[in-house]
């Protein structure tokens, strides 16, 4: 089966769910499926209840699990670098069939690789295998060579009305 590159971006809710979503739906039709969280680190609901999926769905987190304000750390260039190179390790040696890069716009943005590194990343993707970008503010580069990309768009957020980040529906 010929794999895609599908984007999710934009500010509304429901890029991080929608990539999961998908896992679930890849992992049901036997599909093995690599997921590299950037920026994330610890104890988000999903990693436990991915673990039960622990045979079709792995998942690794790159993050230093703190916001990056300004210049990110050495640490969290460090380790977003050992994640881009473990997901370009895993996209190339043929054990997964669908590779998510979580939150991988956001680390562009945030400075922890480049633009033309995640754009190297796409060029590299086998043809078999589907590889998911999510993270607000997809460049132009990553949506022109993407061949599906989602924005979603906010209409509503209870964000701003000081809902932060909740168990089991944010986190
Ligand atoms: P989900 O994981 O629920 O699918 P998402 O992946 O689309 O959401 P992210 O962009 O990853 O959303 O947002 C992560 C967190 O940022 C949210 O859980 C929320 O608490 C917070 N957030 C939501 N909207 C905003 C906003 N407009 N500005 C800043 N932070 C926001
Ligand atoms: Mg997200």
């Amino acid at each position: 089966m010929k794999g895609y590159i599908q984007v999710y971006t934009g500010n509304g809710k429901g890029k991080t769910t929608a990539a999961l979503g998908l896992a679930f739906r890849a992992a049901g039709a036997g599909l093995r499926v690599f997921i590299g969280q950037f920026i994330k680190m610890g104890d988000y609901s999903e990693i436990k209840a991915l673990a039960r999926f622990s045979d079709l769905i792995t998942v690794k987190q790159f993050g230093q699990g703190r916001f990056i304000k300004g210049k990110p750390s050495l640490e969290d260039m460090s380790s977003a670098a050992s994640g881009l190179k473990e997901i370009q390790e895993r996209l190339l040696a043929g054990e997964f069939d669908v590779v998510i890069v979580e939150e991988g716009n956001v680390a562009v943005s945030a400075g922890l690789f480049s633009e033309k590194e995640l754009l190297d990343l796409m060029d590299r993707k086998p043809p078999q295998v589907e590889m998911i970008i999510t993270g607000r503010g997809a460049l132009p580069s990553v949506i022109e060579k993407a061949d599906l990309v989602t924005e979603m768009k906010e209409i509503k957020h209870y964000y701003h009305q000081g809902v932060v980040a909740r168990v089991g529906i944010e986190k």
